[in-house]
């Protein structure tokens, strides 16, 4: 981690398009090199180059952790292993028996982690559904507020800006999971948050083959408390897999904007069938839900897909369909996932940047050879 260079007057998509490059002036590398050294020379007794040791500092991780902090207007940038490991390496700036109140409808991994915390004893949880709710139980002994926007998988909006107010007012801090809308879409710190994380594995990389997770702050003194808890504990992302990332982020911008004006697209047309019994889709981002007539109808739905992959994970280039009963949200218990909308006839579309007639026929040809209830 390193403090990003200074804000240049380039666009996003320049900023992204140009990640790594003008940086090893001895080569002229336009492609970030994958420094796979774990450790580096001292010039003398006192000395460093700036990089001493791999899991504290490397020249290729350097590089896409100051694009991330760039991208979410941030001053920090960290770049770990995954998802889960950017919430853990949060989580751990928390003195334990910390009061924690999270956004009802949460990725999966999240409430299993949110709830092994809670069993072992080690902080409290509790869920939100709407900010008037957050509004009358925040108090002086909440630690933090964690949020995901629009929320996965039902898609419910919560506003940030108001969000970061309520936590500012009972010196909380607010933690975005912005992985849905990616910093192209909406840049919580800009809107208030204190920290933002990311899997990285979904949008940020793109394309189903590097999972990876990101923290992001604007704060000096979370900076440091985060870069100290990551070199602590190691979580850190691989060389590779950081170039990986570069190589992904560097088309985030048009990926981003070819899956949204898909998933506009599609959900219009979704809108219109009467064979689907509701659709949540939050009018930007390309995630999409629907619910089916009939649980019964799941399984001969999914088998007739021929262009969408039935399969966990969202954010990559291909079009992917989730079933986040037996999927995705599996280990939140079925009674509490109905009592919020999560119920067994949903379905989770990710929109990649196929060509949007193509995903509205595969949709309608399923629908065709899905026995009505
Ligand atoms: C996938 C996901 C995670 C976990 O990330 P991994 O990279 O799978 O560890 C966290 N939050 C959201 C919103 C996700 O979709």
């Amino acid at each position: 981690m390193k403090k990003t260079t200074e804000p240049t007057h380039w666009k996003e998509a320049t900023r992204l398009a140009q990640i790594g490059n003008h940086q090893d002036d001895q080569t002229g590398a336009v492609s970030t090199p994958i420094y796979l050294s774990t450790t580096y020379a001292h010039p003398k007794l006192g000395q460093s180059t700036g990089f001493d040791y791999t899991r504290t500092a490397n020249p290729t991780r350097q590089v896409v952790e100051q694009a991330l902090a760039q991208l979410e207007n941030g001053r920090y940038g960290f770049a770990t292993s995954s998802g889960m490991s950017a919430i853990q390496l949060v989580f751990q700036l928390f003195p334990s028996g910390s009061r924690f109140l999270v956004s009802r409808d949460v990725y999966g991994g999240s409430y299993r982690y949110f709830d092994a915390l809670t069993q072992q004893g080690y902080a409290q949880f509790s869920y939100f559904d709407t900010l008037e709710e957050l509004k009358k139980t925040i108090d002086a002994d909440t630690a933090a507020v964690f949020l995901e926007t629009p929320t996965n998988p039902l898609m419910n909006e919560l506003d940030i800006f108001i969000a970061a107010q309520l936590a500012k007012e009972h010196q909380a801090l607010l933690i975005v999971d912005n992985t849905f809308l990616t910093p192209i879409l909406q840049k919580p710190l800009t809107l208030g948050a204190d920290i933002v994380v990311h899997s990285a594995t979904k949008f940020l990389g793109g394309h189903n083959d590097l999972l990876a997770g990101a923290v992001i702050t604007g704060s000096d003194d979370l900076g440091e408390k985060l870069s100290f808890a990551l070199n602590t504990t190691g979580a850190v992302l691989s060389p590779f897999d950081s170039w990986l990332l570069i190589r992904g982020l560097k088309t985030l911008d048009l990926r981003i904007k070819q899956q949204e004006k898909n998933a506009k697209k599609l959900a219009a047309s979704l809108k219109k069938e009467k064979r689907i019994k509701e659709i949540f889709y939050p009018e930007r981002g390309s995630m999409i839900s629907l619910k089916l007539q009939s649980p019964e109808q799941v399984p001969s739905f999914l088998s007739a897909l021929k262009l969408f992959t039935f399969a966990e994970s969202l954010g990559g280039v291909e079009s992917l369909i989730t079933y986040p009963t037996t999927q995705t949200h599996a280990d939140i218990p079925k009674a509490l996932r109905e009592s919020y909308g999560l119920t067994d006839d949903l379905l989770r579309l990710s929109i990649g940047i196929e060509a949007a007639e193509d995903l509205i026929a595969d949709i309608q040809q399923a629908l065709e050879k899905t026995a009505a209830p």
